[in-house]
């Protein structure tokens, strides 16, 4: 048996999520039967859309209720087993929650390559959904060609920084958006983007429009709100934007749409949003890709990590205060994160 902490909803948050709409639970895991095994959860994804499931509203999954367990994505070590595939001493990445420790009889679990300690967190960062999402996005939906000009939000975060850079591979000039200045510079020297707009600038507006002379020919957007409707004002003829999400909009109850969507008549323009889920029988192809790029050096993976299970509510709420550069972790059973 295992003595396990699991964080539960505790009640439905209002506005940015807190330490009390949270509550970690004590939970035995008791030894595997066959088929099934326990891992000790090494990394756990923090992810925006993990607000939109706790709000009770109409999602692509299940709504998480007060009560239940938070859902997520994690890699975990296997410390018990009683599986063929999932020995102990594994590193494997599933649904495991945001948890200590869970049990798994191995849906949706895949065995992570060996390799350095320190590749470990990226397989949940540009080697696992995040670059994914970029990939798609903008291959599939954004259909980004050489020579494209590509306008990213988030571009400091996890799908907007692989987006930035999967684009630059593809022989596109890069256009990051970002709060803050530091974090601006943090990113063009980290990922080599173009250039770099403070979304809190109070100029933000004429910073893009100096920024794309002749307009975005993909905008690939992690933010919507005031940042969609100033990209709506920038676009190249043609021009493909790329929904990914809208944290901006996601503590709201009343959500602020485009008011500039004209500007898909004017320019031609399509706007679509995509799930990266629904590729998931390519997952595989693209992963070999960003894998061999992320070797060859040509792919750069950011984790920030912050340590300990009580500071999942902190961690959730600090994705909407921009608190992180690159993939945002939760490391539940460490004493010591990246900051
Ligand atoms: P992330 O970008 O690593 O972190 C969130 C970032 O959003 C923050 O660091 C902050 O960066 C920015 N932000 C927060 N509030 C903002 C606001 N009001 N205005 C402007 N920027 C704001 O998160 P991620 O995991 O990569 O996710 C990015 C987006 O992709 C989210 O919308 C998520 O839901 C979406 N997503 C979609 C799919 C899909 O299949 N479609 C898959 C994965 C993720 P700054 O400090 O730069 O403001």
């Amino acid at each position: 048996m295992v003595n396990a902490h699991v964080v539960r909803l505790a009640k439905r948050p209002v506005g940015l999520p807190a330490d009390t709409d949270f509550a970690i639970v004590a939970q035995n895991i008791p030894s595997p039967e066959d088929g099934g095994f326990v891992v000790e959860t090494l990394f756990v994804s923090v992810d925006p859309a993990m607000r939109t499931w706790i709000s009770g509203e109409d999602t692509y999954r299940d709504p998480v209720n007060p009560g239940d367990a938070i859902p997520a994505l994690a890699i975990g070590r296997v410390i018990q087993s009683r599986h063929t595939r999932f020995p102990i001493g594994a590193v494997v990445r599933g649904p495991f929650g945001v948890a200590s420790h869970a049990m798994s009889a191995g849906a949706g679990v895949t065995l992570i390559p060996d390799g350095p300690a320190e590749m470990i967190p990226h397989h949940l960062g540009v080697l696992g959904i995040s670059g994914l999402s970029g990939w798609f996005g903008l291959t599939e939906i954004g259909q980004v060609r050489a020579g494209d000009t590509v306008l990213i939000s988030g571009a400091a975060g996890a799908v907007g920084s692989a987006a930035g850079q999967v684009a630059q591979i593809a022989g596109a000039r890069v256009v990051g958006v970002a709060g803050g200045e530091e974090k601006c510079a943090w990113a063009r020297e980290t990922f080599g983007f173009d250039a770099m707009i403070d979304h809190r600038a109070p100029d933000f507006a004429a910073q893009i429009g100096a920024a794309l002379p002749t307009g975005a020919d993909i905008v690939f957007d992690n933010v919507g709100g005031r940042f969609l409707d100033t990209a709506l004002a920038n676009l190249a003829p043609r021009a493909r934007i790329v929904i990914c999400g809208g944290i901006s909009q996601y503590n709201s109850a009343a959500r602020q749409g485009p008011a500039n969507y004209l500007s898909l008549v004017v320019k031609r323009a399509s706007m679509a949003g995509f799930l990266v889920h629904d590729f998931a029988d390519r997952f595989p192809d693209a992963l070999r890709r960003l894998s061999a790029w992320h070797a060859q050096g040509r792919l750069i993976g950011a984790v920030d990590v912050i340590a300990g299970l009580e500071a999942f509510p902190r961690a959730l709420a600090g994705l909407f205060e921009g608190i992180n550069r690159g993939k945002l972790l939760l490391a539940p059973n460490a004493k010591d994160g990246t900051r």
